[in-house]
Formats: C-alpha cells, structure tokens, sequence
C-alpha cells in the first residue's frame, strides 16, 4: 500500500470498501495510473478484504488500455496481447523464456450469449461479486435435495458438452474450434459457460495442450498428430455450476504420453474411490501422489480442487499433493471437484505471460482429469460421470 501522502483529515477520497476517510493508495492501481477513487483504502485491513474482487479492476485497465494506447506496465503486455483478438499473439510475443515448444497463437473475437440464457454475475463485467465475499469461502456448505437435484441436471449438461468437444478431436482442428464446440453445446442447452469472461477470460473453456498443466486459452493453433490436449468445461445452469475436464489423445501419440495420461486418470479414479463422510480432505492428496510417484510422475502443487455449487470456486480447497495440511473431514451433501494435473517431468509450474496459461517449468508434459462429485451417506455420487453416450476415447476403459 502507497500512503498518498495527504493528511487523513484533509483526505476527500473515501475507502472502497467501508466508505471511510481513506488516504491509503493501491500500488497498482498508482503504477497502471488509474483514477484515485476505487482505489483508496482506510486501512491494510479493508485492502486486504477487497484484494479478491479489487486486483480485477487491474486487468480491467489493462484491457481497456488496448483501444487507448495508454502505457502498462511490463506485466500487463500478457493482457494486451490475449485480449487483441486475433491480432498480436503470433506478430509480437512478449519477452519470455519459454519453457517447451508451444507458443499463443490469436484468440478471436468474444463469443455471444442468448438474452435467454441466465448469466453469472461476472458475465457483464468480468467481476466475480459473490463469490469472494461468501462465507462459502471458509465454510463447507452442506447442500439441500433440491441443490443437489439442481447440481445432477447441471452436471449431466457438463458432461454431455465435454463429450460433445471429445468427438472431434482429431489432428487439424484448432483449439478455437473446440470452443466453438463447447460454447455452441453450452447454450443449446440453455446454460451459460461458467468460464467465460470469469476475471476477464476471454473464451468458453479452458484447452491445455502439451506442457500446458491447465487454463490454456483455446486460440488459432492447429493440433498437430501426437499432441494432447486437456478440455475443462464448466456450465452455469439453474444456478449452479458443473465442472469436469478430460486429457485426450490427438492421432497417435507417443508411450510415454500415453503412460502420462492413463496414469493421471487412475489418479483420480484412486483419489474418488476414498471419498466417504469422515474422510480427511488431505487424504485425497496422499493416494494421488502414490500413485503418481510409483509411475515416476510428479504432481502439481499450485491449483487444487475446490468447493462447487451456486459459487464456481468455493471452500473446500483439495490439494493433490502429499502431506498437505487441508483440515477437515468430508460430510454428505457436500459437492466438490477432485482435478489431479499429473507432471511427466518437474511438478513446478510457470505462468506465461497472459497471466493464465500455467505450463510446466521443464517443458514436459503434464495431464489432468476432474469430476464433480457428491459425498453420499455411504460414499460418493460422480456428478460429471461418463455416460452409456460417452465417446469410447480411452483404450483402458474397453474390455
Ligand atoms: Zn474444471
Ligand atoms: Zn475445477
């Protein structure tokens, strides 16, 4: 925090968060030269309070100041370039060291949503306004029959839209081309896809290519014969929010890809098979990384599983990982995704410059699978499971 050097009772400026006198400056919001109100606090304490829905209003600035030309920070060039449409990812890369051989390619124009279909409150704005001021962040809500009724029939539309992305996965096609897919699939369904504009991202899922461990923006790469690609797709129906990705193969893909890729499926088979009521939260992380260690395959500490329901991200927060330190125990009527993203190489991830695109610092790949899952009176409930219509993608799951 910058003290805007005024004396506080000469200040006319009033905190963001409790309308007090404020003299207390966002460093931020002073370095990218946005106006003062908004971004005046009264305390560190208020500051802190509003850092999750205030640090959006950054991105916002970098947004905008693409139409302006007004001056950014070094930072805020990954913004720039992601959100030019289809112009600047390939003419100027930012300066960095890339970790593996994949590069942004342009990301095209925004896609529209139907005035019937209900949004979330971050669709207009960017701005997720709920979420993190809910208690739901800290306390593990226990959902009602008629939340859960509402979180099977959203998960169902989940997972036929995944399915839906899944079929035409074939060497060719662009990562923009299976959101095209994604989108057109959420809302002929009548729901809205949950990432879209989620602070400011600009596409309808998330495609993880390669050394890409998650939120990869799908753009205008073709996907070339041996990659993989990882779909993570999220739907807003009814309220609530059904999320579940899987890694597939492009054409023919190598061994070790292929033993990646299997091993991190089993992984969150492993990891689902636990789950009961009084079940620690961090036991998930221990028979995840068991599993991953015994293929020599590490697993990715920085994006873990989450709470979900009428918020996208909500408390419980399930690491992957070994001897984490998650407190709690599992009760029935709780939702929450498991999401192992299993490492070929390195569990330490980068983040490249667009300030989503999280890759593997080795450059080696990385796999994920996710459900959404109900904790039951005597297990668990896969909310996003395959169905009998589900596409036979996977060679282990034929007999
Ligand atoms: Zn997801
Ligand atoms: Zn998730």
């Amino acid at each position: 925090m910058v003290d805007d050097g005024s004396e506080p009772n000469q200040s006319s400026l009033s905190c963001a968060r409790c309308s007090k006198p404020a003299h207390l400056q966002c460093p931020k919001c002073v370095l990218l030269k946005l106006p003062r109100e908004g971004a005046s606090f009264c305390s560190q304490e208020c500051f802190k309070e509003s850092w999750s829905s205030h640090k959006s209003v950054h991105m916002k600035a970098n947004a905008s100041s693409l139409g302006t030309g007004a001056a950014g920070d070094k930072n805020s060039e990954g913004w720039l370039y992601c959100l030019k449409k289809g112009q600047a990812r390939t003419s100027k890369l930012p300066n960095f060291d890339w970790t593996g051989s994949l590069r942004p390619y342009p990301i095209s124009s925004k896609r529209t949503v139907p005035a019937h279909i209900e949004l979330p409150d971050w669709a207009m704005d960017g701005i997720p306004k709920i979420e993190p001021e809910s208690s739901l962040q800290h306390v593990v809500e226990i959902k009602t029959p008629e939340q859960i009724e509402r979180m099977r029939e959203t998960c169902k539309i989940a997972r036929e839209v995944l399915d839906a992305a899944a079929r035409i996965i074939r060497p060719g096609i662009t990562t923009d081309e299976i959101d095209r897919v994604v989108h057109e699939a959420t809302i002929a369904a009548g729901a809205y896809p949950s990432p879209l504009n989620y602070h400011f991202f600009p596409k309808s899922c998330c495609t993880s290519v390669n050394e890409v461990i998650c939120h990869g923006i799908p753009d205008a790469r073709v996907l070339e014969d041996g990659d993989i690609v990882n779909v993570d797709v999220t739907v807003y129906y009814k309220g609530v929010h059904g999320d579940l990705n899987e890694t597939y193969f492009v054409g023919n893909v190598d061994e070790e890809s292929q033993k990646l890729v299997k091993c991190t499926y089993e992984c969150l088979e492993k990891a689902i098979s636990i789950v009961k009521p009084g079940m620690r939260f961090r036991e998930v992380g221990e028979v995840i990384s068991r599993h991953a260690t015994r293929s020599s395959m590490s697993v990715v500490k920085s994006y873990c599983g989450h709470g979900i329901g009428e918020l996208f991200h909500c408390a419980p927060n399930i690491p992957h990982y070994e001897r984490n330190k998650t407190v709690g125990v599992m009760k029935a009527g709780q939702t929450f995704t498991i999401e192992p993203m299993i490492n070929a190489g390195v569990w330490r991830d980068r983040m490249w410059p667009d300030g989503w695109t999280a890759v593997t610092a080795d450059g080696k790949r990385s796999a994920q699978f996710e459900h959404t899952l109900l904790v039951t009176e005597t297990g668990v409930e896969n909310l996003t499971a395959r169905l009998p219509t589900s596409p036979n993608v996977f060679p282990w799951l034929n007999v």
